[in-house]
């Protein structure tokens, strides 16, 4: 039951953000930074953020040889180039906006292991040079020398060096956004629900934990809520797409290399951190099952994720595992994310794949400009 000082107070707004991850948040900094006076909250059903933003691997990075090359067979050369142009000049914004501090930012380079499969990708490193010169003047990918100095299976037979890329943590990223919102003046109130939003009378209907009703009222609202969208606006082109993350126990051994690891397309990556393996992806060996908002753990990915460890990371080596996760991203017909009004009130800036720790801050701006004219 709500008091008059409540009614009066918390639940009126200019803008209303719905989703409190890295587009959400960004998207209520660039718009109360536009316009000081307006009063904007968002609105959060976790605690903390609830979706990929605190449960990705912290990548910093824009696409590696091979998944470039993937990409070139179903997209055209223009269509890829403003992809990685969109994800680099995303990184380089918020390492700029927050300093390299604030995001926890270290550029330890990107790097991509090849078997046998995809060993032959190597004879395009020269012809994707030269296509990403545009955007980089210098080559981006080259071959590195001495690859048994990283100690990976013997499988591996070569291993391609990003120059460009490093890699950050998305925590402090995340706590950089949150901080920077609530000092332009954003409130953010989590544990709360949208659970519909009817946008002619700018509404968004939603319920706190205790399972009480709570209408927000706002001249815009911006829905920033990625994979679970469909709740909301089922009739958008989004799927889910589950990653799962494995964390080792700390390692009794020191690790022969740094840097931000990719194998099997980009699907698999692997790093290091506090002196342990962290190691996840490989939702192409299951992609029905994981197209999921179940945060739950397929145990066929978690196998085949520890035999990696065991087999290609540090062959020989038995690890033990501390922490598992599951974060879920959104997926659809393209790789761009979907960034429009859905009505006269409502616009929305979702499905942003495998690629919102580079463009979510940029996306953000994208559609405060978008509610900024609504
Ligand atoms: C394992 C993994 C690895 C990844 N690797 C990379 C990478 O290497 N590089 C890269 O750039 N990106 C990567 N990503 C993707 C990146 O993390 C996401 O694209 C990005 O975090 C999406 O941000 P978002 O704000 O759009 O969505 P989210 O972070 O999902 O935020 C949406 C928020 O909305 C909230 N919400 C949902 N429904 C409601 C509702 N009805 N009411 C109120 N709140 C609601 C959720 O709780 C959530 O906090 C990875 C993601 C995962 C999971």
């Amino acid at each position: 039951m709500l008091s008059y000082w409540e009614k009066k107070h918390f639940f009126n707004y200019d803008l209303i953000v719905v989703g409190a991850g890295f587009v959400g948040l960004s998207t209520a900094i660039h718009f109360q930074q536009k316009h000081p006076k307006a009063k904007v909250v968002v609105l959060e059903r976790g605690v903390l953020p609830t979706g990929a933003s605190t449960k990705n691997a912290g990548f910093a990075c824009f696409g590696s040889l091979t998944e470039i090359l993937d990409d070139l067979k179903s997209m055209t050369q223009d269509e890829v180039l403003d992809l990685v142009r969109r994800r680099y000049k995303g990184l380089e914004a918020i390492r700029k906006e927050f300093g390299d501090k604030g995001i926890g930012y270290k550029h330890t380079y990107g790097f991509e292991l090849l078997d046998r499969a995809l060993i032959s990708d190597l004879d395009q490193l020269e012809g994707v040079n030269s296509m990403l010169r545009v955007l980089f003047t210098q080559d981006v990918f080259s071959k590195v020398k001495k690859v048994a100095h990283f100690g990976f299976s013997p499988h591996i037979e070569a291993i391609v060096k990003n120059k460009f890329e490093g890699e950050l943590d998305p925590g402090t990223y995340l706590d950089s956004l949150w901080k920077k919102a609530q000092k332009s003046g954003a409130k953010i109130l989590t544990g709360i629900t949208v659970e519909a939003i009817q946008d002619s009378q700018g509404l968004a209907i939603a319920k706190d934990g205790a399972g009480e009703k709570l209408e927000f009222s706002g001249q815009k609202i911006a829905v920033c809520t990625n994979a679970f969208s469909k709740k909301l606006l089922p009739e958008l082109d989004l799927e889910p797409g589950r990653g799962l993350v494995l964390l080792s126990k700390p390692l009794e051994f020191e690790i022969p290399w740094k840097g931000t690891f990719h194998m099997d397309k980009g699907y698999v990556y692997f790093r290091q951190i506090d002196g342990r393996l962290l190691l996840g992806g490989a939702r192409n060996l299951d992609f029905g099952g994981e197209r999921t908002l179940d945060f739950a753990v397929n145990e066929q990915i978690r196998t085949h994720l520890q035999q990696l460890a065991n087999e290609v990371v540090f062959p020989g080596k038995s690890l033990e595992w501390e922490m598992q996760w599951t974060g879920i991203m959104a997926f659809g017909s393209s790789k761009t994310p979907l960034i429009q009004p859905v009505g006269t009130k409502t616009a929305i800036a979702v499905r942003l794949g495998g690629m919102g720790v580079a463009v979510g801050y940029e996306v953000g701006r994208e559609l405060s400009g978008i509610l900024g004219k609504m």
